[in-house]
């Protein structure tokens, strides 16, 4: 194949990347886009699976390619456990399968880019063993930190921030190492440094996510996301690969906007989230021994409440993914319309487990998309709001995040369902949200509880609503 035509095809998957991101920023194009990225994806493994070739050469040959058998071994090893893990995994545990492939990316990014360093030897190029020494820092960082994240998502390990004395010098003494690691490869080169620089880059990554606190871990993810991009265009650097490069490169900006977005949306710079836990004041004990009075309601004394409401604001969250209740408030939301309520839904940019989960979800149950409105937008109509209904939602509603100093999600906007006249919380115990703190207005006067798993509870009011 001549080395234009290779190029042209490289241009095509490319150009498939950049559609993809265009589709996948409107729900209603996300599933297209995501299939234009799968096959601009496809064109590209295919190109580089059946030819190959050196920069600088006119032609590209075809097969055949070295160490064959391996190479379909690892790939069908992938599939089969990339596929299953992917098809089976519940929406709500999305975020963790995203940190563990996010961090298999990156760690894989590393280890290509150390054999293909290897393989140059003292022939690679200073700005190859600059790109080389880049990879192996930032894909180890990438690997190991998505390893944690996942642990803290999965709940394997406490989702609290996790500092210890002298945590922070630790930190300091292990940055240092790294770079003087990477010095090292880039002075004398050979097996050892780079090894060196691998194993004090993942143990960097490590001590880097352990203070995250939970609610915070999801910018963390998209962070080490954007690490890994990069990663990927170092390797194609060294590889000399324009593909990656472009890849990588698109990932890495994706991500690194994702980050941005999700930290202004949680009220904090960057440096506060990694960092923040170091500096944060120790809380005090919440009282959580303390049994306080709450009100608690009936699925009926809830349809009473909506059917005499003139505005009622749904404010979704985990619990209604976990319940798979989508379609039952869609139903819901329905029924209050026939009646001639005014109908919208309150939606924070971190509820649930991963960006855009809501949209997600409410898509799924056809839920009006211009009836979403976001937290700038929704705000300033709960004054005027009869009925806010929080239906498995705690943290993004959780006043402490204005109130607490310290607490994991202070500064972080909230949704002010607290300024409408009543507040109904559907859940199903008095267990706190995600970042694992109590939240005040669940004792609040103006506050009705209505216990239990959240697609039963909603049911019980429709049909309630349907009577009255
Ligand atoms: P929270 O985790 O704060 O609260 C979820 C609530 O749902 C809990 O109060 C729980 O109470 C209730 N619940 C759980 N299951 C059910 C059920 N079957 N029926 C009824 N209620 C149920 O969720 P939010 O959406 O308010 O906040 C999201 C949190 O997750 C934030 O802290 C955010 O930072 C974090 N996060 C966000 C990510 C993102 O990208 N969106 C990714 C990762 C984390 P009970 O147990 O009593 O039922």
């Amino acid at each position: 194949m001549s080395r234009n035509l290779y190029d042209l095809i490289g241009l095509v998957a490319a150009v498939c990347f950049i559609l993809a991101l265009k589709g996948l920023s409107h729900p209603k194009t996300a599933r297209r886009g995501n299939l234009i990225g799968a096959a601009g994806a496809t064109i590209a493994t295919l190109l580089v699976f059946f030819f190959t070739g050196n920069k600088g050469e006119a032609e590209y040959h075809s097969l055949p390619l070295h160490h064959f058998g391996l190479i379909i071994g690892a790939v069908a090893l992938g599939l089969l456990v990339g596929v299953p893990a992917a098809r089976k995994v519940q929406m709500t545990q999305m975020p963790q399968l995203v940190a563990l492939f996010n961090g298999v990316g990156g760690g894989a990014a590393a280890l290509v880019a150390i054999v293909e360093y290897l393989k140059l030897g003292s022939g690679a190029s200073t700005a190859a063993v600059y790109a080389t020494v880049f990879t192996v820092i930032v894909g180890s960082v990438s690997f190991s930190g998505s390893i944690i994240t996942f642990a803290k998502l999965q709940e394997l390990m406490t989702t609290r921030p996790v500092v210890f004395p002298g945590g922070r010098f630790l930190i300091a003494a292990n940055l240092a190492g790294v770079f003087a690691a990477g010095a090292w490869v880039i002075n004398s080169g050979g097996n050892k440094p780079l090894l060196v620089l691998g194993g004090l880059s993942l143990l960097f990554g490590v001590l880097f996510v352990l203070p995250v606190g939970g609610a915070d871990v999801p910018i963390v993810i998209s962070l080490l996301n954007a690490f890994t991009g990069l990663t990927v265009a170092a390797s194609g650097y060294v590889l000399q690969t324009t593909l990656l490069i472009v890849a990588g490169t698109l990932v890495g900006a994706s991500g690194t906007i994702l980050t941005r977005l999700m930290a202004e949306a949680m009220g904090r710079s960057l440096f506060k989230t990694l960092f923040g836990a170091f500096t944060a004041k120790p809380q005090e004990a919440s009282g959580a021994t303390e049994v306080r009075p709450v009100k608690s309601g009936s699925p009926e004394d809830v349809a009473i409440l909506l059917n005499y409401a003139r505005r009622v604001v749904i404010v979704p969250g985990f619990g209604l993914a976990v319940a798979q209740a989508q379609h039952t408030v869609r139903e819901m939301a329905d029924v209050l319309a026939a009646k001639g309520i005014d109908v919208a839904y309150g939606i924070h940019a971190v509820a649930g487990r991963m960006p855009g989960h809501m949209n997600v979800l409410l898509a799924e149950a056809n839920v009006p998309y211009e009836q979403l409105q976001e937290m700038d937008e929704v705000n300033p109509t709960f004054a005027q709001t009869d009925v806010a209904l929080v239906i498995g939602a705690n943290d993004v509603v959780n006043p402490a995040a204005k109130n607490s100093p310290g607490c994991p999600i202070y500064g972080m906007p909230i949704l002010e369902v607290a300024d409408a006249a009543n507040v109904v919380f559907l859940k199903r115990s008095m267990r706190p949200g995600f970042a694992g703190i109590e939240n005040e207005l669940l004792y609040d006067p103006k506050t009705t509880l209505l216990f239990g798993d959240a697609k039963d509870t909603l049911t019980k009011v429709v049909s309630a609503l349907k009577n009255l």
